[in-house]
């Protein structure tokens, strides 16, 4: 059954190349949280639909069609869509910032990365192939890469496009099919992207997105004989479940997880820049980004002039109408959201950590669900804001005297590893700070570079395997070694 499409909204579910409501006929409401309004309501994928969703992966992925579409076409349908994401630039980065709260300059640069990776990806397609091996004897032995089959890929809502199509367009370059579950709270980009799709020429079947609750729609996913992978972003706490459940069907799992990235200030910095760099590092994308840097460590004697310079700068950064082109910063996504980090703040406060700007809710209009740019310094290792993942514009910073040793020891000292920053004139200190670092990306005199070209995940409880780079392909094939008897 064919659901309304609003004229502004997707609403359904895609499945096989259709718009459908949910079996259960179940919707959710979806609200713009700069303005707490709601903006549409969109069908709730129940297990059934998840079923439904597999099914037609699998067909897909089995008929002759898809296989018997070459590597090159696939490449130059992804490099088409990449086109088609550019063409509907506009549309998709105003659902993005009505959906998630991020100002409009920041939906744009999601944006131009999510196109980057399609067109990335398209390139690679018909240059993943196999190798001939030197084996003893009179035989030929050769290896095939094949894709794994159907991928199940679950996303948050941070970025809902980009962090999509890190999963989506290595999947199709290596002839998989895919189930996208995106996050409850933004599923409109990730249902435009999967239907232009169909119209850049992926087979109705290829490339499925069916929104719905993380424990009902995602466990399902997880849980689904038929999936042959899941490929997931989020907490830690849900990719713990997400490895356990995956156990049952021996499921390939690839996991990117939290954070509580350090950005490392020694004192020969450009302090200019670094103090540039500590800010964009925690309040870009509100904080809600995984690789946020959300503990500064400063070098003790610069500390002052430092944290001077960047109090100055955070009271400036005042939250704005997102869909504001000049705003830079916008709303936390959802009120639960919203009322998490008003939590930590309220724990930076009562464990004794000293609060130097920000601290409360803030509104544009008198709504939505803004926090001022927070910052604490005096922050001990043992306080919560400086273990747990916040996901909001709460920066802890810290001080350190003993060199590369005690920054990198400070650095260190958490569960996660993600990401780090490092700001030094001395370039060999810096390269000796990024290898004594455990994190899967260091930035050098800047902070939140990302390319499609360049390997992003994480270490320890951030997770394993990587998106982005021709590091991501491995996540999608398997190899397949063939002998043949030459004697
Ligand atoms: P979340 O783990 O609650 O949800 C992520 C996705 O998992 C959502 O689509 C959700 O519906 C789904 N989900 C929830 N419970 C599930 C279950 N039991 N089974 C299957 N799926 C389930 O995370 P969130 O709050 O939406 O996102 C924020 C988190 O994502 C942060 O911890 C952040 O660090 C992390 N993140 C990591 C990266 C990275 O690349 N490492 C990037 C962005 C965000």
């Amino acid at each position: 059954m064919a659901t309304a499409v609003s004229a502004e909204f997707p609403t359904g579910l895609l499945i096989g190349g259709e718009t459908v409501a949910a079996a259960s006929g179940d919707t959710l409401a979806v609200v713009n949280p700069a303005t707490e309004e709601e903006i549409a309501s969109v069908a709730m994928a129940g297990a059934d639909d998840i079923d439904r969703a597999v099914r037609n992966a699998r067909d897909t992925f089995e008929s002759a069609a898809w296989q018997r579409m070459s590597a090159r076409q696939r490449g130059e349908r992804l490099y088409r869509l990449g086109d088609l994401l550019l063409e509907h630039k506009d549309e998709l980065t105003r659902l993005e910032t009505l959906n998630n709260g991020k100002p409009l300059f920041e939906s744009a640069i999601d944006l131009n990365l999510t196109a980057q990776t399609f067109k990335y990806y398209g390139g690679w397609a018909d240059k993943v192939h196999g190798e001939t091996i030197p084996v003893d004897g009179p035989y030929l032995n050769y290896t095939l890469r094949e894709p794994i089959g159907v991928i199940g890929a679950i996303v948050p809502w941070n970025f809902p496009m980009s962090l999509a199509s890190w999963k989506i367009a290595p999947a199709l370059a290596c002839g998989n099919t895919i189930v996208l579950k995106p996050a409850e709270q933004t599923p409109f980009t990730a249902l435009r992207m999967a239907e232009l799709a169909l119209e850049a020429g992926f087979p109705p079947g290829a490339f499925n997105c069916v929104p719905g609750a993380g424990a009902v729609a995602g466990a399902a996913l997880v849980e689904h004989p038929g999936v042959d992978k899941i490929a997931f972003t989020g907490s830690t706490e849900v990719g713990i479940r997400i490895m356990q459940s995956a156990a049952h069907t021996v499921k390939k799992v690839s996991l990117e997880l939290g954070g509580k990235s350090p950005n490392i200030i020694f004192a020969d910095a450009d302090l200019d820049a670094a103090a540039r760099g500590a800010l964009s590092g925690i309040f870009y994308g509100k904080g809600e980004v995984c690789a946020a840097g959300s503990r500064l460590i400063v070098e003790k004697s610069v500390q002052d002039e430092l944290q001077g310079r960047i109090i100055e700068r955070a009271k400036k950064m005042v939250p704005g109408d997102p869909l504001n082109p000049k705003t830079r910063l916008g709303s936390l996504v959802s009120r639960a959201q919203m009322e998490r980090v008003l939590g930590h703040i309220a724990s930076g406060r009562s464990e004794g950590a000293t609060l130097l700007t920000g601290g409360e809710r803030a509104s544009v209009n008198g709504k939505g669900f803004f926090v001022q740019p927070t910052i604490f310094s005096n922050v001990d290792r043992g306080m919560t804001i400086a273990r747990e993942e916040i996901f909001g514009p709460v920066l802890a910073i810290m001080s350190f005297e003993g060199g590369v040793d005690e920054a990198a020891e400070l650095a260190n000292a958490t569960i996660y590893g993600l990401a780090a920053g490092i700001w030094s004139r001395d370039i060999k200190k810096a390269l000796r700070a990024a290898r004594a670092i455990r994190a899967g990306t260091v930035w050098i005199n800047t902070y939140n570079m990302y390319d499609a070209a360049s390997p992003f995940g994480g270490y320890k409880q951030s997770g394993f395997g990587r998106d982005l780079g021709m590091h991501a392909l491995e996540g999608y094939m398997q190899v397949k070694s063939v002998w043949v008897d030459l004697s």
